[in-house]
Protein backbone atom coordinates (compact mmCIF):
# COMPACT_ATOMS: atom_id res chain seq x y z
CA UNK A 1 0.00 0.00 0.00
CA UNK A 2 1.61 3.73 -0.85
CA UNK A 3 1.05 5.94 1.81
CA UNK A 4 3.06 9.67 0.65
CA UNK A 5 2.56 11.34 4.30
CA UNK A 6 3.12 9.38 7.49
CA UNK A 7 2.66 11.47 11.37
CA UNK A 8 5.09 10.29 13.38
CA UNK A 9 3.33 9.90 17.05
CA UNK A 10 6.53 10.65 18.69
CA UNK A 11 8.88 13.56 20.18
CA UNK A 12 12.07 11.88 19.97
CA UNK A 13 13.96 12.85 16.89
CA UNK A 14 16.54 10.08 16.73
CA UNK A 15 13.33 7.63 16.60
CA UNK A 16 11.75 9.73 13.75
CA UNK A 17 15.66 9.57 11.77
CA UNK A 18 15.43 6.04 11.64
CA UNK A 19 11.71 5.80 10.80
CA UNK A 20 13.15 7.92 7.83
CA UNK A 21 15.62 5.68 6.70
CA UNK A 22 13.02 2.54 6.76
CA UNK A 23 9.85 4.27 4.86
CA UNK A 24 11.90 5.95 2.33
CA UNK A 25 8.97 6.18 0.08
CA UNK A 26 6.56 8.01 2.62
CA UNK A 27 7.85 11.92 3.80
CA UNK A 28 7.68 11.59 7.97
CA UNK A 29 5.84 14.66 9.68
CA UNK A 30 6.93 14.63 13.07
CA UNK A 31 3.60 14.91 15.27
CA UNK A 32 4.66 18.68 16.79
CA UNK A 33 5.30 20.17 12.99
CA UNK A 34 1.93 18.73 12.10
CA UNK A 35 -0.02 20.36 15.11
CA UNK A 36 -0.19 17.57 18.18
CA UNK A 37 1.94 19.08 21.06
CA UNK A 38 0.42 16.98 24.09
CA UNK A 39 1.67 14.28 26.36
CA UNK A 40 -0.52 10.66 25.40
CA UNK A 41 -0.49 8.66 28.41
CA UNK A 42 0.43 5.23 27.86
CA UNK A 43 -2.05 3.25 29.69
CA UNK A 44 -2.33 -0.11 27.83
CA UNK A 45 -0.98 -3.42 29.47
CA UNK A 46 1.43 -4.54 26.75
CA UNK A 47 3.98 -2.76 24.00
CA UNK A 48 1.40 -3.55 20.94
CA UNK A 49 -1.74 -1.75 23.05
CA UNK A 50 0.36 1.41 24.18
CA UNK A 51 1.83 1.71 20.34
CA UNK A 52 -1.73 1.71 19.18
CA UNK A 53 -2.97 3.92 21.50
CA UNK A 54 -0.21 6.67 20.86
CA UNK A 55 -1.33 6.18 16.77
CA UNK A 56 -4.94 6.16 17.43
CA UNK A 57 -4.81 9.09 18.95
CA UNK A 58 -3.01 11.26 16.90
CA UNK A 59 -4.26 9.61 13.49
CA UNK A 60 -7.78 10.56 15.46
CA UNK A 61 -6.57 14.04 15.41
CA UNK A 62 -4.89 14.80 12.82
CA UNK A 63 -6.86 12.76 10.39
CA UNK A 64 -3.34 11.66 9.05
CA UNK A 65 -1.94 8.23 9.14
CA UNK A 66 0.03 8.02 12.08
CA UNK A 67 2.73 5.53 13.16
CA UNK A 68 3.44 5.48 17.31
CA UNK A 69 6.01 2.84 18.62
CA UNK A 70 6.13 1.06 22.60
CA UNK A 71 9.68 -0.41 23.38
CA UNK A 72 11.08 -1.30 27.04
CA UNK A 73 13.63 -4.18 28.74
CA UNK A 74 12.72 -7.62 29.89
CA UNK A 75 14.84 -9.45 31.91
CA UNK A 76 14.58 -12.69 32.24
CA UNK A 77 15.68 -13.12 36.01
CA UNK A 78 13.29 -10.23 37.24
CA UNK A 79 9.92 -12.56 35.21
CA UNK A 80 10.49 -9.71 32.01
CA UNK A 81 10.31 -6.25 34.18
CA UNK A 82 10.49 -3.25 34.07
CA UNK A 83 8.92 -4.27 30.34
CA UNK A 84 5.71 -1.73 30.10
CA UNK A 85 7.75 0.10 32.63
CA UNK A 86 11.51 0.64 31.78
CA UNK A 87 11.19 4.45 31.40
CA UNK A 88 9.90 4.93 34.69
CA UNK A 89 11.51 1.99 36.71
CA UNK A 90 13.37 4.01 38.92
CA UNK A 91 11.19 7.13 38.83
CA UNK A 92 14.82 8.86 38.59
CA UNK A 93 15.13 8.83 34.80
CA UNK A 94 18.08 6.46 33.04
CA UNK A 95 20.85 6.91 35.30
CA UNK A 96 18.79 5.80 38.03
CA UNK A 97 17.43 3.09 35.61
CA UNK A 98 20.44 1.64 35.67
CA UNK A 99 21.31 2.03 38.97
CA UNK A 100 17.76 -0.18 40.30
CA UNK A 101 18.37 -2.70 37.35
CA UNK A 102 22.32 -3.00 38.70
CA UNK A 103 21.21 -3.44 42.52
CA UNK A 104 17.97 -5.80 41.38
CA UNK A 105 21.05 -8.06 38.96
CA UNK A 106 23.27 -8.45 42.05
CA UNK A 107 22.96 -12.06 42.53
CA UNK A 108 21.67 -13.28 38.98
CA UNK A 109 23.08 -15.87 37.34
CA UNK A 110 20.83 -15.64 34.50
CA UNK A 111 20.99 -12.48 33.11
CA UNK A 112 19.45 -12.78 30.10
CA UNK A 113 17.65 -9.82 29.00
CA UNK A 114 16.24 -8.64 25.43
CA UNK A 115 14.52 -5.23 24.19
CA UNK A 116 11.03 -5.84 22.67
CA UNK A 117 9.46 -3.15 20.37
CA UNK A 118 5.68 -2.57 18.81
CA UNK A 119 5.07 -0.44 15.95
CA UNK A 120 1.44 0.87 15.23
CA UNK A 121 0.20 2.28 11.91
CA UNK A 122 -3.20 3.47 12.28
CA UNK A 123 -5.03 4.92 9.38
CA UNK A 124 -7.91 7.47 9.13
CA UNK A 125 -10.43 4.90 7.72
CA UNK A 126 -9.80 2.76 11.15
CA UNK A 127 -7.73 0.21 9.53
CA UNK A 128 -4.39 -0.80 11.64
CA UNK A 129 -1.06 -2.56 11.27
CA UNK A 130 1.42 -3.90 13.98
CA UNK A 131 5.28 -4.34 13.55
CA UNK A 132 6.96 -6.47 16.41
CA UNK A 133 10.84 -6.68 16.71
CA UNK A 134 13.25 -7.98 19.65
CA UNK A 135 16.78 -7.96 20.37
CA UNK A 136 18.62 -10.18 22.40
CA UNK A 137 21.63 -9.88 24.63
CA UNK A 138 22.81 -10.15 28.75
CA UNK A 139 23.00 -8.11 31.67
CA UNK A 140 26.24 -6.56 32.59
CA UNK A 141 27.77 -6.13 35.60
CA UNK A 142 28.64 -2.67 35.16
CA UNK A 143 28.34 -0.49 32.25
CA UNK A 144 30.51 -0.49 28.90
CA UNK A 145 30.43 2.26 26.63
CA UNK A 146 28.96 5.81 26.85
CA UNK A 147 26.88 5.71 23.52
CA UNK A 148 22.95 5.40 23.19
CA UNK A 149 20.60 6.19 26.05
CA UNK A 150 18.55 4.28 28.67
CA UNK A 151 19.52 0.67 29.12
CA UNK A 152 22.43 1.23 26.42
CA UNK A 153 25.51 0.58 28.25
CA UNK A 154 24.04 -2.48 30.32
CA UNK A 155 22.88 -3.84 27.37
CA UNK A 156 25.49 -6.29 25.89
CA UNK A 157 24.33 -7.33 22.21
CA UNK A 158 24.59 -11.40 20.99
CA UNK A 159 24.64 -10.05 17.41
CA UNK A 160 27.16 -7.36 17.98
CA UNK A 161 28.84 -8.84 20.64
CA UNK A 162 29.22 -5.86 22.27
CA UNK A 163 27.60 -3.37 24.83
CA UNK A 164 24.93 -1.17 22.97
CA UNK A 165 27.06 1.46 24.58
CA UNK A 166 29.75 0.77 22.75
CA UNK A 167 28.26 0.44 19.43
CA UNK A 168 27.60 3.35 17.15
CA UNK A 169 24.46 4.15 15.58
CA UNK A 170 25.04 2.83 12.58
CA UNK A 171 25.49 -0.50 14.19
CA UNK A 172 22.60 -0.79 16.45
CA UNK A 173 20.43 0.27 14.05
CA UNK A 174 20.79 -2.89 11.96
CA UNK A 175 19.86 -5.22 15.15
CA UNK A 176 17.87 -3.27 17.14
CA UNK A 177 14.47 -4.15 18.32
CA UNK A 178 13.04 -1.05 17.04
CA UNK A 179 14.48 -1.06 13.44
CA UNK A 180 13.31 -4.75 12.88
CA UNK A 181 9.86 -3.88 14.35
CA UNK A 182 9.61 -1.05 11.71
CA UNK A 183 11.04 -3.20 8.80
CA UNK A 184 8.24 -6.50 9.81
CA UNK A 185 5.81 -2.94 9.27
CA UNK A 186 6.98 -2.36 6.14
CA UNK A 187 6.68 -6.10 4.87
CA UNK A 188 3.27 -6.11 5.64
CA UNK A 189 2.52 -3.02 4.06
CA UNK A 190 3.78 -3.74 1.06
CA UNK A 191 2.14 -7.14 1.06
CA UNK A 192 -1.21 -4.75 1.24
CA UNK A 193 -0.26 -4.11 -2.48
P1 LIG B 1 9.76 4.32 24.80
O1 LIG B 1 9.46 3.29 23.80
O2 LIG B 1 10.39 5.53 24.22
O3 LIG B 1 8.58 4.60 25.69
O4 LIG B 1 10.94 3.72 25.70
C1 LIG B 1 10.73 3.07 26.88
C2 LIG B 1 11.99 2.93 27.70
O5 LIG B 1 12.58 1.67 27.38
C3 LIG B 1 13.09 3.95 27.44
O6 LIG B 1 12.94 5.07 28.24
C4 LIG B 1 14.31 3.16 27.86
O7 LIG B 1 14.42 3.17 29.25
C5 LIG B 1 13.97 1.76 27.40
N1 LIG B 1 14.45 1.52 26.03
C6 LIG B 1 13.70 1.31 24.92
N2 LIG B 1 14.49 1.12 23.84
C7 LIG B 1 15.76 1.22 24.29
C8 LIG B 1 17.03 1.14 23.63
O8 LIG B 1 17.16 0.95 22.41
N3 LIG B 1 18.11 1.29 24.42
C9 LIG B 1 18.03 1.51 25.76
N4 LIG B 1 16.88 1.63 26.41
C10 LIG B 1 15.75 1.48 25.68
Amino acid sequence: MKIEEIIAASGNTGKIREIEKIFRGASIIPMREAGFDEEIEETGSSFRENALIKARTVCRRLGKPALADDSGLCVDFLGGAPGIYSARFSGEGDSGNRQLLLKRMRDAHDRRAHFECAVCLYLPDGRMLFGVGRTDGRILEEERGTRGFGYDPLFFSDDLEKSFGEATAREKNKVSHRARALKDLMQKLELLG
